[in-house]
């Protein structure tokens, strides 16, 4: 058994991942989240929110996933967003034909012609299938299409940013990646919308020290080898392309590694110029060893310029641009026209006024014909009739289309990897222990209550204890079934950080044990302080020995 398979037996056995339609043959592409996994993937979201929508401010938004045809047609996603693929002539098998792909995998017959598939899934809207709808592949356009509300919200300056996350729909030709290549999955993203002059981030020095193992795309080329360099000097290097970009790679490193991904397995690779997407003008894509399939993406950062904001723009009619005043008034020279008053007085007797206010309200490339309309009637005037001048004029500002910074999570890819890279086997006391080593504040269960006994007393004082806890906030798990070791080991291999347990010293003086999972130290605390020392030790404030009595 590979890694692979060692971690999906565990996670489809102990409630976090199961084969979508199991009892129906399942279908490539579609995985659920059991109790556990559910419970962990809402933690990775809710320390995501933590990160993105309390420390930086980006507010969340919720839009449909079903989203009109108009949205793909601006954005590119109907004419763009396709593989390639090619059906074998032998068994109609279906495939992806971008790794130049000659024979069926799967029989060895040979491959019809190739030709693009759009991965969207698209239906209709309402009866009658008048109007076309799409499932989102993303959930960006809809925080671009909303952008003149958002825009207002945030009372018209930028910087700002909106934050959503949702599922997501991509219609896969053949996922063969287990539960990395999904059809319907979360994502959670962010557009930042900038000055597309600001490149500088006001927090940079906060980050500029950390370490960064980049893949750039130049020196793929050259050498193909990793780079590890900081924030600081991978911006200054011209690697990066600027601080706002430097400290948005910083921030994705900082997430990953606070929910418990291995430092050691995460880089950035730098898309090249024939892999970036049809929006992007710069991509990197963080990406986590994986023992089955290499390094795989799990966060992608695109600068996406102004590519949807100006295709919407067009697309739907509406201003998305943000008036931006200069630091100073700007002094320009413009063309203006200038009507011959006693020659058009002459000549249109008392149509001459109205003709006269007509030409001063037009710009020189509206009177390119020569003639001009007024009351309905188009009225031809000869050049001897129209001056030129050319006038100083003051500016204040402009309306300036924002450029985009989007850093995209695939959720349920971070899922896998999370509980790949936690995944340990080890050998305690001549027998093999399976832990998950999950941060205490992102593991599903974040506490076991184990009477010693399921007798004397002793379960009815856990249930207690239970309860209290869960009073408090924390979700507990309460088992008695088997020897105190067992329910050690079942803790330990869904990555419960604390084990509680109840034992005959409880009922003298009010105390329990609480095991650390990975150390296996105990400790004796009072019943009444236990929730405080929970809470600082799923929190991290505090150090395991110093919380209570090592026993
Ligand atoms: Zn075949």
């Amino acid at each position: 058994m590979d890694k692979y398979e060692k971690v999906i037996e565990l996670a489809k056995r102990r409630g976090f991942l199961w084969p979508s339609f199991e009892i129906y043959g399942s279908t490539a592409g579609f995985w659920d989240f059991g109790p556990l996994g559910a419970a962990l993937k809402r933690r990775i979201k809710e320390t995501w929110r933590d990160f993105y929508v309390i420390r930086e401010g980006f507010y969340e938004i919720e839009t449909p996933a079903m989203n009109i045809e108009d949205v793909f047609v601006a954005s590119g996603h109907v004419d763009n967003f396709t593989d390639l693929m090619a059906e074998c002539k032998k068994c109609g098998e279906a495939f992806k034909v971008d790794l130049g792909l000659e024979k069926c995998p799967e029989c060895g017959g040979s491959l019809g012609d190739a030709y693009a598939f759009n991965l969207m899934f698209k239906t209709s809207i309402g009866p009658g299938s008048k109007r076309i709808g799409y499932l989102r592949p993303e959930t960006a356009q809809g925080m671009f299409v909303d952008f003149h509300r958002i825009l207002r919200f945030y009372r018209d300056r930028l910087p700002f940013g909106v934050a959503q996350m949702g599922k997501v729909y991509r219609n896969e030709i053949s996922p063969r990646q287990g539960t990395l290549r999904l059809r319907e999955f979360t994502i959670a993203e962010v557009e930042i919308f900038i000055d597309p002059r600001m490149n500088e981030h006001p927090r940079f020095d906060e980050v500029k020290d950390i370490m960064l193992r980049l893949y750039p795309a130049k020196e793929r080329v050259i050498n193909g080898v990793d780079l590890e360099i900081s924030v600081k000097d991978a911006v200054e290097k011209g690697i990066i392309k600027h601080q706002l970009m430097g400290y948005h790679i910083a921030l994705i490193l900082q997430f990953l590694l606070k929910i418990g991904l291995s430092p050691e397995k995460i880089r950035f690779r730098q898309h090249k110029k024939d892999e970036i997407a049809h929006y992007a003008s710069d991509c990197w894509d963080a990406e986590a060893l994986t023992d089955r399939f290499g390094w795989t993406e799990i966060v992608g950062i695109a600068n996406r310029g102004d590519y949807d904001l100006k295709a919407h723009a067009k697309h739907s009619q509406t201003e998305m641009t943000v008036f931006t005043p200069y630091e100073q008034p700007i002094m320009r020279e413009r063309t203006i026209i200038k009507p011959n008053v006693r020659a058009i007085g002459i000549k249109f007797k008392d149509k001459a006024a109205k003709i006269i206010e007509a030409l001063r309200t037009l710009e020189p490339d509206q009177f390119k014909e020569g003639v001009i309309q007024v009351g309905g009637e188009v009225i031809p005037l000869t050049k001897d009739l129209v001056e030129y001048e050319r006038v100083q004029e003051e500016t204040c500002g402009e309306g300036v289309t924002p450029h985009v910074i989007e850093p995209s999570y695939g959720i349920d890819r971070i899922v896998y990897v999370l509980l790949e890279h936690s995944f340990e086997e080890e050998m305690v006391e001549g027998e093999k222990r399976v832990v998950l080593q999950l941060p205490p504040n992102i593991a599903p269960v974040q506490g076991a209550v184990l009477p010693l006994l399921s007798r004397d007393g002793l379960d009815k004082r856990a249930r207690e204890v239970e309860y209290s806890l869960r009073k408090s906030g924390f979700l507990v798990d309460y088992d008695e079934s088997g020897t105190i070791g067992r329910r050690y080991r079942r803790h330990d291999e869904i990555g419960t950080p604390f084990a509680i347990t109840i034992d005959h010293q409880t009922l003298e003086d009010d105390t329990v044990t609480i095991r650390e999972r990975d150390s296996m130290k105990q400790i004796r605390v009072p019943i009444e302080a236990l929730s405080g020392v929970m809470k600082k030790l799923i929190s991290g404030d505090a150090i395991f020995e110093n919380v209570g009595a090592l026993i």
